[in-house]
């Protein structure tokens, strides 16, 4: 099924990265700057992220020895400091996920690279180094991201959705590795209900989402694929899907040759694979087109 397999390390037969995202109520403010104090139910739901959440799934992953990645707005970063002392303490990796939530692909460049050297700036300071990769909040990768990403030296993106397996990023002045992901993956189309966000997602028990994200596990594990998820402590740190969770954990250890990874580490051995001749990735190059097609008019503004 997978035409190019990669070769995970020890044997593997897949890896797999449980990867959150703490937005915590950047979101909200984001979405309402004004009214954002005074929605109070929603901001009560969003940082039950670094309240409830994080110490329960790194208390989680401690309990099964396992080493994840938390992407987190560096604005969270500066707000929740007690949530990033538990990561950094279960020797967690920290990335780059904006600085308040931001959509890199609605701003002019300026302002998306003003933001993405500020999120540095503040994970520096709070973890000693600077990230290692990024997630772009919402999915929204711009045309520009792979620039600022090659110039400051990251060494892999988790934003995208083009293979089932590590692939590469060229800008043709350097590369990243990008470890995909997809949609099926993210816990928020299965479980976010939020009216102050717009998001009405029907209510459906863990165990529903879970058998997605099981049998997507089933796969990567049977054609050596690479398993990521996109959750968000608050959705999936909620206590019967942790509980579910940890379910799915303990499936994962018992079907055995599980390469449990943080996303720095996977991208890593990328890179040792790639440098060492072992294996030869897939390579993006971007932006895919310098402008809208020519095959359509432009529209005279
Ligand atoms: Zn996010």
């Amino acid at each position: 099924m997978i035409r190019n397999p990669i070769p995970w390390p020890d044997g593997a037969r897949c890896a797999v990265a449980i990867t959150f995202d703490m937005d915590a109520d950047s979101i909200l403010h984001l979405a309402h700057h004004e009214q954002a104090n005074n929605k109070v139910m929603t901001m009560s739901m969003l940082r039950y992220d670094p309240e409830v959440a994080v110490p329960r799934l790194v208390d989680l992953f401690a309990e099964f020895g396992i080493k994840q990645t938390f992407f987190l707005p560096a604005w969270c970063i500066e707000r929740y400091p007690a949530a990033v002392e538990l990561i950094l303490e279960g020797g967690h990796e920290i990335g780059h996920h904006g600085y308040l939530h931001e959509h890199p692909n609605e701003l002019p460049p300026e302002e998306e690279l003003y933001w993405f050297d500020r999120s540095i700036d503040a994970i520096v300071k709070a973890t000693g180094q600077p990230p290692r990769g990024f997630r772009a909040p919402s999915y929204r990768f711009s045309a520009k991201t792979l620039d600022f990403l090659v110039q400051r030296g990251l060494s892999y993106d988790a934003s995208l959705m083009g293979d089932d397996i590590p692939y590469l990023l060229d800008n043709g002045e350097g590369r990243v590795v990008e470890l995909p992901s997809h949609y099926a993956m993210d816990d928020w189309a299965h479980f976010m209900v939020a009216r102050d966000l717009g998001y009405m997602m029907p209510i459906k028990a863990p165990s529903h989402g879970m058998d997605v994200f099981r049998e997507e596990f089933d796969a990567a594990w049977r054609y050596g694929g690479l398993w990521i998820s996109v959750w968000h402590p608050m959705l999936m740190g909620r206590l019967a899907r942790a509980a579910a969770l940890a379910d799915l954990i303990a499936h994962m250890q018992h079907k055995g040759k599980v390469w449990f990874a943080k996303l720095e580490d996977i991208a890593a051995h990328v890179k040792k694979v790639v440098a060492d001749g072992t294996w030869n990735p897939r390579v993006d190059r971007l932006p895919y087109y310098p402008g809208p097609i020519p095959e359509l008019p432009r529209k005279p503004k």
